[in-house]
């Protein structure tokens, strides 16, 4: 079966910079901008031209903060993965933006360009968060996005929620679910905090001016999350991920079912061909990297590449593991994993699969293994035993 290449785009341009993030974006360098598109395009050129015929089933801009390219530049990108790569008909193409950053005229240009979902950073609908995020935004503009989104023509929407934060209660939740019911999008991602190296956030905890978020208070939110979103009508996917019918993202199907995907941009991350690599974190230096280049470049290489790791077998069979048991529906499908692996997970994985399943933290059938519903807060630990 021939599996379509899903292309990751990174960004890495942000107007400010939130307290939580470690990404690797970088902000005060919008004259690297430009030079950067036309990296990117570069980039594009040499992996589409190491691959002829390479069909593309998703492209996702992430970042970073795509919304700061204008649709002109959007535009010379996709143009240059249609010129070098097969991208599909029904090609499911997705851009991250801030509330603030966009105009319904802006993202009317997006949609005719051919960006048929966007993915919204709301974060909270709490302007005590908000602040403490340092996000430039507050909840009346990201309901003024999610408006202009709708007028614009999109018709699949996501919005990302952050639980577990310093001081947040279980009623300022309830609120932010509330607030991002109300609006009605068509796929929700909600992401427990994570205290990152480096970041201010981890800095203040670490030196107390800031309370250690609370874990069983962070769970009692996903209950929450979990109870609601399920009145709402939306079916939970993936550990936290929650969609209306019709609308996962094929894009981050692609990574929980340890398929190929090609990541161009600095610092973004990709698996392909049997290597997983990353490319050059700085955009100066991405942008050098990609100057004058005449060797062709062997997929998924690219003269931007930074570190290549060939996969192997059990390396495969630990990353399909843990990327696939987050797909709470569809688990992993035992016959694809014969089919791949030439082995049964059950029985390669007998003695922990059924201390789980007795413990009721897994479900397992004649045609997948999948993670229960009270499996999903201890979904750690099961990965952990099983590679
Ligand atoms: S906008 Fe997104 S990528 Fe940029 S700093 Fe904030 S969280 Fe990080």
């Amino acid at each position: 079966m021939i599996v379509p290449l899903a292309i990751y785009l990174h960004i890495p341009f942000c107007r400010t910079k939130c307290t939580y993030c470690a990404f690797n974006t970088y902000t005060n360098m919008d004259s690297l901008i430009e030079p950067f598109v036309d990296a990117l395009i570069h980039e594009i050129r040499i992996g589409g031209e190491s691959k002829p015929g390479q069909a593309v089933g998703t492209i996702f801009f992430g970042g970073g903060t795509p919304s700061l390219l204008t649709p002109e530049q959007i535009e010379r990108i996709l143009a240059a993965i249609s010129t070098y790569f097969d991208v599909m008909l029904d090609a499911e193409v997705s851009l991250e933006a801030n509330p603030n950053d966009i105009t319904q005229e802006y993202l009317s240009e997006l949609r005719q360009k051919g960006i048929n979902r966007l993915s919204l950073g709301m974060q909270s609908a709490n302007s005590s968060e908000l602040k403490l995020f340092a996000r430039r935004h507050d909840n009346d503009q990201t309901a003024r996005a999610v408006s202009a989104a709708r007028a614009a023509g999109f018709d699949s929407l996501n919005l990302d929620l952050i639980y577990g934060v310093p001081h947040q209660t279980l009623s300022g939740w309830d609120w932010s679910l509330q607030q991002m019911l109300a609006l009605q999008p068509d796929h929700v991602s909600l992401y427990a905090l994570g205290l990152e190296d480096g970041t201010p956030m981890q800095e203040w905890v670490a030196k107390g001016r800031l309370p250690t978020p609370d874990e069983d208070l962070a769970a009692d939110m996903y209950e929450l999350a979990t109870e609601k979103l399920a009145g709402a009508a939306y079916e939970q996917y993936e550990i936290s991920n929650w969609s209306k019918p019709g609308h996962t993202c094929r894009h981050n199907l692609q990574y929980w079912r340890n398929l190929p995907y090609a990541g161009y941009g600095p610092g973004a991350h990709g698996y392909a061909d049997g290597v997983r690599y990353s490319t050059v974190l700085s955009p100066q230096r991405y942008i050098k990297a990609l100057e004058n280049v005449s060797d062709p470049s062997v997929f998924p290489h690219t003269p931007a590449t930074h570190e290549a790791v060939v996969v192997d077998r059990s390396a495969e069979i630990s990353e399909t593991l843990i990327m696939g048991l987050r797909l709470t529906q569809e688990g992993i499908n035992r016959k694809t994993f014969v089919q791949r692996f030439g082995i049964d997970l059950v029985e390669l994985h007998q003695e922990v699969i059924e201390k789980y399943v007795n413990y009721g933290l897994l479900h397992v059938d004649t045609e997948v293994v999948r993670i229960t519903q009270q499996g999903r807060l201890l979904s750690n630990m099961i990965f952990r035993e099983l590679v």
